[in-house]
């Protein structure tokens, strides 16, 4: 079960903490996997460790807030392995800022990244995936699609997650009869780059209000994705998985 071998991938944000975690997980499983994300030398870098797993990987240079950038992303994809399989719209940011010192440009490069991103790689990918009559695209959402994090401030960031949440289900119902599966998953809070940057006292509370008291791994995330990527979850689209530690429990 949950074999990938040979499944064409990509991950955008696949030079991030989270995209390398599950560009590997999706090499030790059979899969090629393209890395995508706007800091390409460190995309080469994971691009060379997956390939050292014995699969194909190459690294794309990628501003996934651009149609003609994620356009081209598509299809040199497509160019190099004449399909895809597994789609991982994860690129992602956050910015913490009170909402009324926030600027509408700060607002707006959030949702861009965040969620208008999505919209602009489904599409791409959806289109290739229907015409293969078959895919699986997953989105990275996040518990702060369904709660709001405290103490730090970042609406724009909880609004954006919210609306890939519902979007991804979207998707799912508009392709469930063209063989494309659109799920998403929910991370809590996870040790990336992300997280690192913020205060200890934030971190302090964060560790406080977990029930599972500590932050997640990267790799804690990925037997989700391969779940969701493989042909074992294909009763199983708009979904959204969410991975954190007990978190939205409470
Ligand atoms: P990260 O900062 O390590 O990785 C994010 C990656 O996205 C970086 O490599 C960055 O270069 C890339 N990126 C940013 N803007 C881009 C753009 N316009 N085009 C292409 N690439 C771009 O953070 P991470 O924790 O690995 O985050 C991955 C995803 O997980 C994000 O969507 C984030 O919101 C989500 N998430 C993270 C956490 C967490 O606690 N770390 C929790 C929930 C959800």
């Amino acid at each position: 079960m949950f074999d990938l071998t040979g499944k064409k991938a990509y991950v955008t944000g696949g030079a991030g903490g989270i995209g390398r975690a599950v560009s590997l997980g999706l090499a030790e499983r059979g899969a090629d996997v393209a890395i995508v994300d706007l800091a390409v030398d460190t995309a080469r870098q994971v691009a060379e460790e997956v390939k050292a797993k014995g699969v194909d990987s190459f690294a794309i240079e990628c501003d996934v807030t651009k149609e003609d950038q994620v356009q081209g992303m598509i299809k040199a994809i497509v160019g190099r392995w004449g399909r895809i399989d597994i789609a991982h719209n994860n690129a992602g940011i956050c910015i913490n800022e009170d909402a009324e010192n926030m600027s509408y440009a700060q607002w707006k490069k959030v949702i861009d990244v965040n969620l208008s991103s999505i919209f602009l790689t489904c599409k791409e990918v959806g289109k290739v995936m229907i015409a293969q009559g078959k895919g699986s695209i997953i989105n990275t959402a996040s518990m702060s699609g369904h709660i709001v994090n405290f103490p730090q401030p970042q609406c724009s960031y909880n609004a954006s997650k919210a609306g890939v949440i519902l979007l991804t289900k979207s998707l799912a119902v508009e392709w469930v009869n063209k063989g494309v599966r659109v799920n998403c998953i929910s991370p809590g809070y996870i040790g990336t780059a992300i997280t690192q940057r913020a205060c200890d006292a934030w971190k302090e509370s964060w560790k406080q209000q977990i029930p599972i008291h500590r932050l997640g791994t990267p790799e804690e995330l990925v037997s989700a994705i391969i779940y969701l990527a493989s042909d074992e979850s294909s009763y199983t689209t708009g979904c959204d998985v969410v991975v954190d530690g007990a978190f939205t429990c409470i």
